[in-house]
């Protein structure tokens, strides 16, 4: 999984109807508690939403869930060694290959673009001792059902529970981030945790208070635009306005390339759409470098507060990025490989977009 674009083939197209078939699974030693309809309905309809809104209408995710009860697996929990981190070989391919045989009679596998396993909670440990939620994507030699090999399948866990009280709510929040995946995008979490891309982004965190994608992925699912999106490639000064994310229309998204694999990301975040924890509205700058693995931190959100305590007490928001945003009459100045980059936030115009003017210049003539 990368940050470049295209997207390779093999992941789910993230634009159109796309199907998702839902399956609710349990085991002989960890037997379904209640029923598989509540299990659904901790995901459905709100994934559902968060894209339709997410997208601006463009994905339009159908979860489909044809079996209504617990799908019994054949072997007890315990026996497919499934750990955090676990690779497909053994135990997956085990577990795929009994599901599609448990579900085969009532499933046509071929009417679906991507797959859910929505594992009973009392399977595993608790996701605040580990999360086990997992996704294999673009996974070519997976069992195959229906003349199609199960390629691009999420399994969820446990409850994300953060013990505010807000599981309700935020619970389902592990879904999208899985099927980002499936979509072709890679984590934003490091090993450290999510001090790389902080709260903007369901792909570095997905527990608590609700979030959006950043623009970049917005731009690489094929939610934005061409005119929503502007790249300043030469050098000089462009001036735009930045409508905010979490709104429909408007230019959501300034690229500043400095390589043809690494560059800047300009873009107006406010407590708006998807984006339920923002506490400091403004302009998001981040540094985004395709060379970078999923995991080790592919796009770096730039603190305009380096070393603060950020603006937030939310659980599992990270404090110190929340008030990353650079806000009317901030600048953020940078620049890597030769190229200078200064981006001041003019002012927010009465519409609420963000004004911005971006310097683009060959660094060491233009820093004066
Ligand atoms: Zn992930």
């Amino acid at each position: 999984m990368s940050e470049g674009l295209p997207t390779g083939h093999g992941y789910v197209r993230s634009t159109g109807k796309v199907r998702a078939l839902t399956l609710m699974i349990d085991f002989p030693d960890a037997k379904g508690r209640g029923t598989a309809r509540k299990r659904y309905a901790e995901f459905f309809p709100q994934t559902s939403r968060w894209f339709k809104r997410g997208s601006y209408g463009r994905l339009n995710y159908r979860p489909v869930a044809p079996i209504k009860r617990w799908l019994r697996m054949p072997h007890p929990f315990r026996s497919y060694g499934l750990k955090r981190g676990s690779s497909f070989e053994p135990g997956y391919r085990r577990l795929v290959a009994d599901i599609v045989k448990a579900a085969d009679p009532r499933v046509d596998f071929s009417r679906y673009d991507l797959v859910n396993i929505l594992v009973t909670p009392n399977a595993g440990p608790p996701a605040a001792r580990a999360v086990l939620s997992v996704t294999y994507a673009d996974n070519q030699h997976a069992p195959i059902a229906d003349g199609v090999p199960l390629a691009n399948v999420s399994f969820v866990y446990s409850r994300q529970d953060d013990g505010s009280g807000t599981l309700r709510e935020t619970g389902y929040r592990v879904l999208p981030h899985e099927n980002g995946h499936v979509f072709g995008l890679p984590d934003l979490y490091t090993p450290r945790g999510g001090d790389s891309a902080g709260h903007w982004d369901v792909m570095s965190e997905d527990w608590g208070a609700g979030n959006d994608l950043l623009a970049w992925h917005k731009w690489k699912l094929g939610w934005l635009g061409a005119r929503q999106v502007e790249c300043v490639a030469r050098p000089g000064i462009t001036r735009r306005a930045l409508s905010p994310l979490g709104r429909r229309g408007g230019m959501k998204l300034i690229f500043i390339p400095v390589s043809p694999y690494a560059g800047y990301a300009v873009e107006a975040r406010t407590n708006e759409g998807n984006d339920d924890a923002v506490c400091q509205p403004g302009v998001l700058v981040s540094w985004v470098d395709t060379r970078v693995d999923s995991g080790r931190g592919p796009i770096t959100v730039v603190d305009s507060t380096p070393g603060g305590n950020g603006c937030t007490d939310e659980r599992n928001v990270h404090p110190g990025l929340s008030d990353a945003t650079f806000t009317p009459g901030k600048t953020f100045t940078g620049g890597a490989l030769g190229t200078g980059v200064r981006v001041r936030v003019t002012e927010r115009d009465s519409r609420g977009d963000y004004r911005v003017e971006i310097t683009r210049y060959a660094s060491g003539g233009g820093r004066g």
